[in-house]
């Protein structure tokens, strides 16, 4: 009987991988990956496994992911063990839920195998803590990546007025929408927003700023980056001295 596991790879650094992930890498016969999956995971398999590269740009996805779901299935029909690797956590804006929905509707056995997500690990690693007691008591992870005429869900700005942490994945094109939006809102101009690029990785780039001047600051920065607002990215310059 054949398995699919959909696992996350970790936001980059290689020792964020878990134990349960480097299982089922060193056990695949078949590895599915994508961009933002570290290939030093890939050096774990076994000789004979087979890695498929099915990256994902910004906005152009190199497979569709109709041909993923498809691969993934005939695979499936070929090979015991199949690990879709995807960057972070796999339900995270990986569309791993999509995936588990196809394969299961395919009478195909998956498991859901969890990663360290970007949305938490990156800021954490940048010395930003998402919750901090008196500072932050709820944190929320969204997507940057609106496309209305597709029918994709909006965001509703009014929601931002409370003081939280928020995290903006796949919004680095919209740096400064977001920064507009959240100043419509009512937010003060001296707001903190970072901007992490390459989070946990050797060429890390961390640009503190805010609402007022982080897209002048930090719009040329490499991809993948993600946007952290709110107060908690104030204690980085005191958890700095020490780290
Ligand atoms: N499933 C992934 C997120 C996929 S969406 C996870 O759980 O982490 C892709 C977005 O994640 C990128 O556009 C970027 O905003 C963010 N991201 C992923 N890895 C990152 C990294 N190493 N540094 C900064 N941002 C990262």
């Amino acid at each position: 009987m054949s398995k699919v596991y959909l696992t996350g790879a970790g936001p980059g650094d290689i020792e964020l991988l878990t134990l349960k992930a480097l299982r089922v890498v060193r056990e695949a016969d078949v590895i599915i990956y994508d961009r933002l999956v570290n290939i030093d995971i890939l050096k774990e398999a076994k000789d004979t496994c087979e890695c498929i590269y099915v990256g994902k740009e910004n906005k152009q996805h190199i497979l569709p992911q109709n041909e993923i779901n498809k691969l993934l299935y005939e695979k499936s029909l070929i090979f015991k063990n199949i690990v879709r690797l995807k960057g972070g956590d796999s339900v995270v804006f990986g569309r791993g839920g999509e995936e588990a929905l196809f394969l299961a509707s395919k009478g195909v056995d998956f498991e859901f195998i969890p990663g360290v997500t970007s949305a938490i690990a990156v800021p954490e690693m940048a010395n930003i803590p998402i919750t901090h007691r008196g500072k932050s008591i709820s944190f929320r992870v969204v997507t940057g990546y609106e496309v209305p005429e597709k029918g994709y869900a909006q965001i509703n700005w009014e929601t931002f007025k409370q003081d939280e942490t928020i995290i903006f994945l796949m919004g680095l094109h919209q740096l400064q929408n977001i920064c507009t939006q959240l100043l419509n809102i009512g937010k003060p101009k001296e707001y903190p927003v970072a901007v992490i690029s390459r989070g946990t990785l050797p060429d890390e780039n961390v640009v503190i700023g805010t609402l007022d001047d982080i897209y002048a600051k930090a719009k040329d920065l490499p991809t993948p980056a993600l946007i952290v607002v709110g107060e908690v990215v104030g204690l980085r310059e005191e958890l700095m001295r020490n780290s």
